[in-house]
């Protein structure tokens, strides 16, 4: 029964910090892709897509090093506890993505300066799309972990990759409002609108 027991949650940790390494590898794949389309259309509102992407690696990176610290037995030399690792990692998680929301509308209100015109709107698109459907599939595999470990961390984690389906979905409708309507105020106004509601959440 105790041997059950044990073997019950150690799984539990190494499926939290499969999902943590998720995380990073999304991610670090996104960076590589927003890289490039910021480069090649000059969009801010990609810019700060990439700029979140960015913090998104490095609050993965303390998740996966929180979950895997927080994995380890309690002996005493470590009275701190499983679970305030997490709580820990999930509000470091919280100032990340306030310090994300703030990047995303300095670049913004910096946008409404310029009037330079979005090109190639197609590689921030198809960059865009790709990033949602890679998230999508990140988010489903997030709900199936949380919901079998009930880990804090990776909650945190999940609400904020939530919000980043939003933020590509919003990089698109700008990219077009850009270049199909000639909307040039659309792109850095989207950014706020981004940046505020990612205060929010
Ligand atoms: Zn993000």
């Amino acid at each position: 029964m105790g041997l059950a027991h044990n073997h019950h949650h150690h799984n539990h940790g190494a499926q939290t910090a499969r999902a943590a390494m998720a995380s990073v590898a999304t991610a670090a794949f996104l960076i590589l892709l927003k890289s490039f389309a910021a480069y090649e259309t000059g969009s801010v509102a990609l810019l700060g897509s990439l700029a979140d992407t960015g913090f998104d690696f490095l609050a993965s990176l303390l998740t996966l090093f929180s979950v895997r610290y927080a994995a380890l037995p309690a002996d005493d030399d470590h009275r701190f506890g499983h679970g305030k690792a997490e709580a820990l990692s999930a509000l470091v998680q919280v100032a990340l993505v306030t310090v994300s929301a703030v990047l995303i509308g300095w670049r913004a209100v910096v946008r409404l300066g310029d009037g330079q015109p979005t090109e190639h709107p197609e590689y921030g698109i198809g960059v865009s799309l790709i990033a949602m459907a890679a998230t999508l599939a990140l988010l489903l595999y997030q709900r199936q972990v949380i919901k079998e470990t009930g880990s804090v961390a990776i909650h945190g984690d999940h609400v904020h990759y939530q919000g980043d389906l939003l933020l590509n979905a919003a990089v698109i409708v700008a990219i077009l409002l850009d270049t199909f309507l000639h909307l040039r105020g659309a792109d850095p106004l989207f950014g706020i609108a981004i940046a505020v509601w990612l205060l929010w959440g």
